[in-house]
């Protein structure tokens, strides 16, 4: 079967290949796709394979690389630690002390740091997968060094059940992250750095000024990059003396603002080190969120170009131009793209015609029909990812946090943008969200089957919007019909489509869990915010789910503009009463954010909603979040609903209404979530 599948693909690649030469065929620069610190620390994140894929299936050569997980793991281990309290020393000295609880904590670690030091290696390899007796070892809990959190999990009694051992080693390692910030780097956080600086920040000198500053990138980043450009650099002679173009195209990932500092120093180091010989291209979900009405000239220093959207169209349009002696004329062909022309000006090339961040330019036909192509076809089948240098997080005992991010996932997805793509408060107006394009399974069974024979991991995390039923469906049926059946999960709208039905032959063919956005739980919640399904489709889709013993992970909003004291109560109340019932496993609450490219702004923006009033700073550099007026008046629903969610989701305390949460004056809920159960079936 799986042979077959090979067959098949690789018939149609060169169907593909016979169809149409690319604009440049005969590049024979190398590709390196870089994921610079710091994201998710259990799996790849998949950009860069994605990328890898495409170049390669494009005849050029190519290798991703995780430097996320690299530094991590240099960070955190035996050599790498003993830095960080040589480093602390130095940088504590001659600052103000804290005092009391703070400085008794300070005074620990350096007093445990020969311990931290000594559990380094065990403790990575342990959260890796790679030492299962370490589990016993960490259980014992003596002679552990011990932060706050560390305390917090081994609790009074100062011991575990070994199967408690990955809280442990995972607590352990975030009181050492808590040290490297206080001590350090105040940006650093184990996922993300300088995240809070980098999103929505109007000033490109200020996030400059973070990365260079770093203590986490200058002593772990710089020195990962330098070496690994001095091999880049020989490989490129290797190429220019075998009659190739001796060129590198270094194409880095930001998907979050929490990766900008790292990509910064990429490019920064490469052009250092390689100087005209690399061409470097930033893209990912930052860049085409929050980038999108980029004027600031200075992010050119470091990158020749920003790619946006899902890059291949993008891509295939430099590499056209790189082929191309006349530059001027070669970017009439650019994509998605934006660069800083010889006068020093910005300029956004090849958006489609109702892109309003760059009107009057208009992509070409070609690219858009091959990238379209691409999106169904290229899968990564992951060759070069070390999968066993992941780590295996664990900081909440829910079974759906647990999914996220203890496990190491092959992630993929079934279709690219959202079949809905309506809802208010969700990014419509980008192409990831409003092009919906579903992927050719074929294509994407057989690099999951690579991918799986390389790594033995049969996990797959469908990173879709929303995985759309058709597909899903398609997926089981095949699923079941493997020697070896994969496992899988991803976002699901709590639809109609879902059926009793559907959701049992979905669980039969392999699907586990389901993350999926409730926002708010009332009839008129979910009419406001456009979720394009009623309270009774809900409860029915959560219960289909629960019956074939699917686990369901909520997304909650409140604050929605216009939304009523009254209504945020009585969706808290639908909550617990799903709970309750055991319809919903977990569940997450978040204060609603106005984005500049959802589809609430841009209703705002033709004047459907006048009660809105945006504030829009002025930008030259980022902008997604914004401000509108009266916003702050929810913030007295902030502690409350976290509260409530924490006893009800977390400590199983269903029976405490939310009125035990809610200061005087705050509305109690009306809503009857008994009678709705009941007209929905569950009672
Ligand atoms: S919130 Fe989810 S379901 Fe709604 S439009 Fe966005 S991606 Fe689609």
């Amino acid at each position: 079967m799986r042979e077959l599948l090979y067959r098949n693909s690789i018939k149609r690649s060169s169907a593909m290949a016979r169809k149409s030469a690319p604009g440049y065929t005969g590049l024979t620069m190398r590709a390196l796709c870089i994921q610079p610190p710091f994201v998710q620390l259990n799996a790849p994140y998949p950009a860069i394979w994605y990328l890898d894929a495409w170049f390669r299936k494009e005849g050029l050569p190519s290798a991703a690389e995780d430097h996320s997980i690299a530094v991590t793991r240099a960070l955190y281990g035996r050599e790498g630690l003993r830095r960080v309290f040589a480093g602390a020393r130095l940088a504590l000295k001659g600052k103000k002390p804290p005092e009391g609880e703070a400085a008794l904590r300070l005074r620990a670690y350096f007093e445990q740091e020969e311990r931290y030091i000594a559990l380094a290696d065990g403790l990575l390899g342990y959260l890796s997968g790679g030492d299962p007796s370490f589990a016993y070892r960490l259980a014992v809990g003596a002679g552990l060094p011990l932060g706050m959190r560390a305390e917090a999990v081994l609790g009074e009694e100062g011991a575990i059940a070994a199967e408690d051992a990955p809280a442990l080693a995972t607590a352990i390692l975030n009181d050492l992250t808590d040290f490297i910030g206080y001590a350090l780097d105040e940006g650093f956080g184990a996922v993300r750095y300088a995240e809070r600086l980098a999103s929505g920040a109007r000033d490109y000198g200020e996030v400059a000024k973070a990365a260079a500053d770093s203590w986490v990138h200058n002593q772990f980043y710089r020195p990962l990059l330098k070496e690994r450009y001095e091999r880049l650099k020989d490989e490129l002679d290797a190429d220019l003396a075998a009659g190739g173009d001796g060129q590198a195209l270094m194409c880095v990932t930001a998907p979050f603002p929490g990766c900008l500092a790292g990509a910064l120093l990429a490019a920064e180091e490469a052009k250092a080190a390689l100087g005209g010989r690399v061409t470097t291209l930033l893209g990912g979900g930052y860049v085409s969120t929050e980038l999108r009405f980029l004027t600031a000239p200075e992010l050119f220093d470091r990158f020749d170009y920003l790619c946006y959207d899902a890059g291949y169209a993008a891509l295939a349009s430099v590499l056209a131009l790189l082929r191309t002696a006349d530059r001027g004329e070669g970017r009439r062909g650019l994509t998605r793209v934006r660069y800083r022309d010889e006068g020093g000006a910005v300029i956004a090339a090849g958006f489609p015609a109702d892109e309003t961040s760059c009107p009057g330019f208009s992509a070409p036909a070609s690219e858009e029909e091959a990238e379209r192509e691409a999106l169904a076809t290229v899968h990564p089948d992951y060759a070069g990812a070390d999968f066993s240098a992941y780590l295996r997080i664990v900081d909440s005992p829910n079974p759906m946090h647990r999914l996220w991010n203890d496990t190491p996932w092959l992630k993929y997805r079934l279709a690219y943008g959202c079949y809905w793509k309506r809802c208010a408060f969700c990014d419509t107006e980008l192409d990831y969200i409003k092009r919906y394009l579903p992927c050719d399974l074929d294509a994407l069974m057989a690099a999951a089957d690579a991918a799986s024979a390389r790594t033995g991991l049969y996990g797959l995390h469908f990173t879709d919007e929303a995985m759309p039923i058709k597909l899903v469906r398609q997926f089981a049926l095949r699923n079941r019909e493997r020697s070896r059946p994969f496992s899988f999960w991803g976002n699901a709208r709590f639809d109609r489509s879902w059926t009793e039905e559907a959701c049992a032959m979905a669980a039969e063919g392999g699907l586990i869990a389901v993350s999926g956005g409730i926002e708010i739980a009332t009839g008129k919640g979910l009419e406001i915010v456009d979720k394009g399904f009623n309270l009774s489709d809900l409860i029915r889709s959560l219960v289909h789910f629960k019956r074939a013993g699917i686990l369901t992970h909520a997304y909650l909003i409140y604050g929605f503009p216009g939304q009523s004291d009254q209504d945020i109560a009585d969706s808290a109340e639908m909550v617990r009463a799903l709970l309750s019932e055991g319809l919903v496993d977990s569940a997450f609450w978040h204060k609603f954010v106005l984005t500049r490219h959802s589809r609430l702004y841009a209703r705002w923006e033709r004047g459907e909603v006048p009660a809105l009033e945006p504030i829009v700073p002025p930008s030259r550099f980022a902008v997604n979040d914004l401000r509108f007026k009266g916003e702050e008046y929810y913030e007295r629903w902030t502690a409350p609903l976290d509260a409530a969610l924490a006893a009800w989701a977390d400590r199983g305390e269903l029976e405490l209404p939310l009125a035990t949460f809610l200061p005087k004056g705050l509305a109690r809920p009306k809503l009857d979530a008994r009678t709705i159960l009941a007209n929905a079936g569950i009672r």
